[in-house]
């Protein structure tokens, strides 16, 4: 590392997403990573395995929310990645207090340690802020306004907007990305494509909600970290940026891609009770993060292959996520 390299404080790094931005962030030479993650049930320290003993990288145990933890690590660093969440629709219509308390808190808590020492921070947004798209092909762009529909996208349309509120109140260098669904490598079972691709592989009926009618964008992780890096790297403070440009389809062609790509019978595709408000659509815009120059790489079958071949290569790590997922 001849430059000085820039020092970055991830947090849900152990997470899914996060995982991929670390991997992203390290693949640069003159980068330098700390990751801050509770290990909840949906963080693991498997996901890091190949930056561990890189002297580049750090891993703090803590909660976003611990103002003491917060201000010591943001202060060592240069920017800050935010990608720490409780992220799962479902446990937020079950539990909403626990996704009130890290996704808005914990976003104030490090908002405030940012403004205390002056670094710019990057917020992991999500597309289900804006509610459901129509039931045709109009996509969001990012001046829609924002209609959260679960618990989950309401406390994450709360910790957007203190991004933008703290960016015009304080002046500070706060910019916002809203994603589309990610897929890939090391995603937590609990989500839609991995639970359809383990139990394609296990041989049990894949559990589709409804009669599999609702339709979702898809974009492949590597893809979806780039598009974040991006909006860091180039994107203007204050700023929101949509990732999107993922591949539509109904939940029902979802898994019957998963299938056609384990070998599995379609006819092992059940159907479950619906979840409550469950969004029929969501669909973004993505023309400002494409005027940064990003634009999706890896088309949506062979990232679909990419991540059959992880899961059936990893069965005993997606077996631990579930079993922490009933701690
Ligand atoms: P994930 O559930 O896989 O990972 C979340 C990580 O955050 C875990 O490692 C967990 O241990 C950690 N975490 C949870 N609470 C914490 C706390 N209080 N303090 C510190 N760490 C904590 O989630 P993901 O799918 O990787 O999502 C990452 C981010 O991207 C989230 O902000 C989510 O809202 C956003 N997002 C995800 C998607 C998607 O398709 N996965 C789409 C849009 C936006």
């Amino acid at each position: 590392m001849s430059e000085r390299a820039e020092h970055v404080l991830v947090t849900g790094g152990a997470g899914f997403i996060g995982s991929h931005l670390v991997d992203a962030l390290l693949d640069r030479p003159a980068v330098r990573v700390t990751v801050l993650d509770a290990l909840t049930y949906a963080g693991s320290r498997a996901n890091l395995s190949a930056h561990e003993g890189d002297e580049r990288f750090v891993f703090v145990e803590g909660d976003v929310a611990d103002t003491g933890v917060a201000d010591r690590l943001v202060a060592g660093v240069d920017r800050v990645l935010h990608a720490a969440a409780e992220s799962h629709v479902d446990r937020s219509i079950t539990g909403p207090a626990a996704f009130v308390r890290t996704n808005v808190t914990g976003t104030q808590v490090l908002l405030d340690a940012c403004r205390a020492h002056g670094r710019p921070l990057l917020m992991v947004s999500t597309d289900e802020v804006y509610g459901a798209n129509a039931d045709d092909d109009s996509l969001f762009a990012e001046d829609a306004p924002l209609r959260p529909r679960s618990p989950y996208a309401a406390s994450k349309a709360a910790a957007d907007l203190l991004c933008a509120a703290y960016h015009v109140t304080y002046g500070m260098p706060v910019t916002v990305v809203r994603g589309t669904n990610a897929f890939g490598p090391r995603q937590n079972p609990e989500k839609a494509i991995p639970t359809y691709v383990t139990a394609a592989l296990d041989g049990r009926p894949l559990p589709v909600y409804d009669r599999g009618r609702q339709r979702r964008e898809w974009l492949f992780v590597t893809d979806w970290a780039a598009g974040c890096l991006a909006a860091m790297d180039r994107g203007e403070p204050g700023a929101v940026y949509n990732i999107g440009a993922g591949h539509e389809l109904s939940n029902l062609d979802l898994a019957r891609a998963v299938c056609a790509g384990t070998g599995a019978d379609p006819a092992s595709i059940g159907f479950v009770d619906d979840r409550p408000g469950h969004d029929f659509r969501y669909g973004v815009r993505s023309d400002l993060l494409r005027a940064l120059g990003w634009s999706p790489r890896v088309a949506f079958d062979e990232g679909l292959a990419r991540t059959v071949e992880w899961y059936r290569e990893h069965r005993s790590w997606a077996d631990e996520m579930r079993v922490a997922a009933t701690r």
